[in-house]
């Protein structure tokens, strides 16, 4: 080959060499360029990328819905959010000036850094925590707490971070119904009826303490399902089955306001009469059942009263009634008595027998008024100071032939004067129909135990027919072992002809006992077991009122006749008729009216003559005890002697009359009648 092309091929290869190197080195200039503003291109935006994550990171942080801040690890606030200003009330640029520490509240911050100094240890990553901030008008901010830390490369920490939520809201809610909760359980409990909270399934979920007491227990012990309660029974005695209790119908069948009386045996075995209620429980919608509400009220107590209130009336009643006719009664016996007496003296041996018949019928007539009247408590009482000891003791003398042989007789006596106010005779024939009774309760023989003694009741004592209230009482117990009462008969035993004896009984012994006693201001009880013992009290106010002074009774005179003029009232005509002629047999002289009215007429005209007033107690008009006050007006000293079958004048029935004055009992007999009338003119 020629050098020329050689050469040629060669310069040929440099041009090309050249060229192509030159193009080389365009393209690469190029390419090189193009990289570096591809590079710059990509940096600008990955910057942008990151400022803007980093401006959603600021606007998540400064919007989020809860408080949020970095805190420094000195406890300086680095960064916080809007909703944490808005918690703490503070501007950020102020919260930037403080540090965590200066608005946490004292008692919340030494918790609050035991957790810190627990992140810094490595101990914890996280922690949670209720605390106080204080706002800065002062008020109590209570937040919740996350907390974490955030580490350097190598570890050492660099700041904290907090997320708060304001909790103030819930937490007064929850407070709020904690008080709520405890304010109902306070009232629950301080109710005196029974409460009782039952869910859908009949399970007891709630009593309180008045519930845990009417069923009979401090605790609440029985089953708790229901349907297997020891008995219900419905007022007339029915059983109940459990599908109909009250709780059972609200639960099952949502039946509201069930309202009912019901006896119900209780855990600890006793009986108990109770009022009993129940209503559905349901939710706030009063869409869902929950189960039910049931209130019990103990009424036993209450049905006792009102039992004995009845009691008391239908004794008040029978007692009015019984007043009523031996009032009328007692007229007609007086002068039954006083025309058979006059009979006697006037008539020869033919037909003696029968008026001594008719005299010893109306005498047992008398008897049995005056244990009617004891029983309606109008009979009049000679009440005097007594020693109750001497009384029964004397009455033990008595009974000694009254008693069969089998029949053992204990006495106790008290060791001292048991004094009370009574009317010895009255109290006599109280203990006489009680030991009595007491016999006929034995007569297989046993034993009769009579006691005196005192007692102090202090707080009012309920029993089967009453309350005896407190205070000081004199006691007399008749106490024997026979044959006792059932429930049914006691309940019974003190209405006036209740008797179980049959023909032999008359049923007003103790009718009488019970009128007498509370005539006198006492009270008697009674407590028995069939066939093991019988114990009545009788209960008397013990004396304590020294200042009484009751009247002497009168004992019948030896001579029963005079001459003096005597100003007779009643309203009965023929009681005033046959009195008359009783009182002219013996040489008085008689002046009769039929009134108050009339009688005082009468005194006008013969004042001087008169020597004493004989009157009526109860009359229509004037009463006896009327005439006597406008009579002592013009005559202070005149002797008065009241008659009458019955009285409603309380100072009689206490036994409370004026020095010349005196009480005598319908029926009496002309020779008591004179008597007494003798008596009280001698006296003078
Ligand atoms: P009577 O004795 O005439 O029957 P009471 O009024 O004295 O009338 O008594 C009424 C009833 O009370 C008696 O029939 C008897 O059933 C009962 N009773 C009274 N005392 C006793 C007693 N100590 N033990 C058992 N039963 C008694
Ligand atoms: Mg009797």
């Amino acid at each position: 080959m020629s050098p020329a092309p050689v050469l040629l091929q060669f310069a040929a290869a440099q041009v090309v060499a050249a060229v192509v190197a030159a193009a080389c080195a365009a393209a690469v200039v190029a390419l090189l360029a193009r990289g570096v503003r591809r590079q710059r291109r990509s940096e600008a935006a990955v910057v942008a990328a990151l400022r803007e994550t980093e401006e959603k990171f600021r606007q998540a942080f400064e919007h989020a819905p809860i408080g949020m801040a970095l805190v420094g690890i000195d406890g300086r606030w680095l960064r916080v959010n809007r909703a944490l200003c808005d918690i703490v009330g503070y501007q950020a640029q102020e919260l930037l000036e403080r540090d965590f520490q200066s608005i946490t509240h004292p008692d919340d911050l030494e918790p609050d850094l035991a957790y810190a100094r627990r992140l810094l240890s490595g101990e914890l990553t996280t922690y949670q925590l209720d605390k106080r901030y204080l706002h800065k008008d002062g008020h109590v901010v209570w937040v919740q707490l996350n907390g974490s830390l955030v580490r350097g490369p190598a570890g050492e920490p660099q700041l904290f971070i907090a997320q708060i939520q304001d909790i103030s809201e819930p937490r007064r809610a929850s407070e709020e119904l904690s008080r709520s909760r405890a304010l109902l359980a306070q009232v629950l409990e301080a109710l005196p009826v029974g409460v009782w909270i039952m869910d859908e399934k009949g399970k007891i979920t709630y009593g309180n303490r008045a519930g845990h007491e009417v069923w009979g227990g401090s605790r609440y012990v029985g089953p708790e399902q229901f349907g297997v309660y020891k008995g219900w029974w419905s007022e007339s005695g029915e059983p109940i089955k459990p599908e109909e209790w009250a709780a059972a119908r609200a639960v099952a069948k949502g039946e509201t306001s069930i309202n009912e009386v019901i006896d119900i045996e209780c855990f600890d075995g006793t009986r108990k009469t109770i009022h009993n209620s129940a209503v559905p429980l349901r939710n706030g919608d009063g869409a869902t059942l929950l189960g039910a509400i049931i209130v019990n009220e103990d009424i036993t107590a209450r049905r006792q009263l009102e039992a004995q209130l009845r009691q008391a009336q239908k004794m008040e009643a029978v007692g009015r009634l019984a007043g009523g006719v031996a009032h009328d009664f007692n007229n007609l016996l007086t002068v039954i008595r006083q025309s058979a007496e006059l009979l006697l003296g006037a008539a020869g041996s033919g037909g003696r027998r029968e008026v001594q018949e008719i005299v010893g019928a109306a005498e047992r007539a008398a008897r049995l008024t005056a244990q009617l009247l004891a029983f309606s408590r109008r009979q009049p009482m000679a009440a005097r100071r007594l020693d109750l000891n001497p009384i029964v003791e004397g009455l033990v003398r008595l009974l000694d032939r009254l008693m069969p042989e089998s029949v053992r007789l204990h006495l106790e006596l008290a060791a001292e004067p048991v004094l009370v106010y009574a009317d010895p005779v009255q109290l006599e024939q109280v203990l006489l129909n009680l030991a009595v009774n007491a016999r006929d309760a034995m007569p297989q023989g046993g034993t009769l135990e009579l006691g005196v003694g005192t007692v102090n009741v202090e707080r009012t004592l309920l029993h089967r027919h009453g309350t005896v209230p407190p205070g000081d009482y004199a006691t007399v117990r008749v106490r024997d072992t026979g044959l006792g009462m059932e429930p049914g008969t006691l309940e019974r035993i003190f209405e006036p002809f209740f008797t179980t004896k049959g023909v032999g009984g008359t049923g007003l012994g103790l009718a009488t006992v019970y009128g007498i006693v509370h005539q006198s201001g006492g009270h008697v009880t009674v407590e028995s077991v069939p066939r093991v013992a019988t114990t009545f009290v009788v209960y008397l106010p013990l004396l304590q009122d020294e200042d009484r002074h009751p009247i002497d009774p009168v004992r019948p005179a030896g001579n029963i006749a005079g001459t003096d003029t005597i100003l007779l009232v009643d309203d009965d005509e023929a009681v005033r008729r046959i009195t008359r002629r009783s009182l002219e047999r013996q040489g008085y002289t008689v002046l009769e009216a039929a009134s108050g009215a009339e009688a005082l007429d009468l005194h006008r005209q013969h004042s001087e003559a008169i020597g004493i007033l004989v009157t009526d107690m109860v009359m229509p008009g004037m009463s006896g005890r009327e005439l006597v006050e406008r009579l002592s007006l013009v005559r202070p000293h005149l002797q008065v002697l009241f008659i009458s079958g019955h009285t409603d004048d309380e100072l009689i029935r206490q036994g409370l009359l004026g020095p010349n004055q005196q009480f005598l009992r319908k029926p009496f007999s002309g020779a008591e009648l004179a008597g007494t009338i003798r008596q009280l003119l001698d006296r003078h």
